[in-house]
């Protein structure tokens, strides 16, 4: 069986969850090879091998975190070299977007971004991509060189499949380009506790309605009783209620949860280019002819400030 590379995001050895879906989707078109970098990579082994990676390609070198992303293209592509895959699967983060298309420039490669399926097909991997507010499946496939493809987190379910996961350390030579671009500075995010927007499998965000930043606690409370990620418009980061970096949308972030709750939320299009591709979306608003209801799987018509509070109760009396 042709054996798939699957680039590995995590932090000091441990493996983000989107990897480990990635996993999942390399095991239905091939055997998957993991090429793991930076701090603690030797460490991902266990978590790699429960979850079907035939075999770890590791590094470690200064570069991968005092320099942005060229060195890991370097290293991505000796690992290409190296193994001669027949697809190479990257996380869409903004980073692993930038890698795979890279990567592709420098393979002479086809690349298929933020996909959220992946099959096998006759003349290679088949990859669906979600367009305009999920009104449309796209299924496309690459038609020259390796196919590099990035897939969205929550594309697929973690799966426990053994393997050996043996670990080879994966020999890198820099190039030139590596070192163009220095990290001057770190500054670490104050943690809140709640998951990753991106990977979140419930996501629950907050608009205008919200009417203040002091009113966020309820949309809070209501993702801490779900274990979800806060989101939030752009109307309300723009009034200075919640942090850019909460923002869902076409100048935020994107994401693809499990189940996704609007509150006060109208549905502009720039927003549902960030969410559109949530499994189920649930939405309360006040206005019954919001454009949102049109997405929505569930829609409750009524005050936020009603309705969240109650749900919120009813969550927590449900998890005893
Ligand atoms: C280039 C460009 C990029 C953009 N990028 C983004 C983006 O990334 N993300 C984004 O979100 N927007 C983005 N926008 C802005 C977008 O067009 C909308 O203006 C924005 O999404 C509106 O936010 P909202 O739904 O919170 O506010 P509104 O459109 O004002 O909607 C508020 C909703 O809350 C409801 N409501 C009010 N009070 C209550 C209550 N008490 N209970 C229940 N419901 C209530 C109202 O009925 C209404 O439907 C962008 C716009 C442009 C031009």
């Amino acid at each position: 069986m042709a054996e798939i590379l699957v680039y590995v995001d995590h932090v000091d050895g441990a493996v983000r969850k989107p990897t480990l879906e990635l996993l999942t989707l390399a095991r239905r078109i091939g055997n998957p090879v993991a090429v793991a970098l930076g701090n603690g990579a030797a460490d991902t082994a266990a978590a790699l091998a429960e979850h079907g990676a035939v075999k770890v390609l590791t590094a470690d070198a200064p570069e991968f975190t005092e320099y942005l992303v060229v060195p890991k293209v370097d290293a991505l592509q000796a690992a290409y070299e190296a193994v001669s895959p027949a697809a190479v699967l990257v996380p869409s983060s903004a980073e692993g977007k930038e890698i795979a298309a890279r990567l592709a420039v420098r393979i002479g490669s086809g690349i298929i971004t933020d996909a959220v399926d992946l099959e096998a097909g006759d003349e290679g991997p088949v990859a669906t991509q979600s367009a305009f507010a999920a009104s449309f499946s796209t299924k496309s496939r690459v038609s020259k060189g390796t196919p590099v493809i990035t897939v969205k987190p929550n594309s697929a379910p973690v799966e426990a499949a053994p393997a050996a996961g043996a670990v080879e350390a994966l020999a890198v030579t820099f190039g030139a380009l590596a070192t163009g671009t220095k990290v001057t500075g770190r500054t670490p995010r104050e943690s809140t506790g709640r998951p990753e927007l991106t990977e979140a499998a419930i996501v629950v965000s907050g608009g205008r309605g919200v009417n203040g930043a002091e009113n966020f606690g309820i949309i809070e409370a209501l993702a801490d009783s779900l274990g979800a990620a806060v989101g939030a418009s752009r109307a309300a980061v723009d009034a200075g209620w919640y942090p850019h970096s909460n923002q869902v949308g076409q100048t935020g972030k994107s994401v693809s949860p499990q189940l996704y709750i609007a509150s006060g939320i109208s549905g502009a299009i720039q927003h549902r280019a960030g969410m559109q591709t949530s499994k189920t979306i649930v939405a309360i608003n006040k206005d019954a002819e919001a454009p949102i209801f049109d997405l929505v799987d569930y829609g409750v018509v009524g005050d936020l400030f009603d309705v969240v509070p109650q749900l919120t109760e009813e969550v927590k009396s449900r998890k005893g």
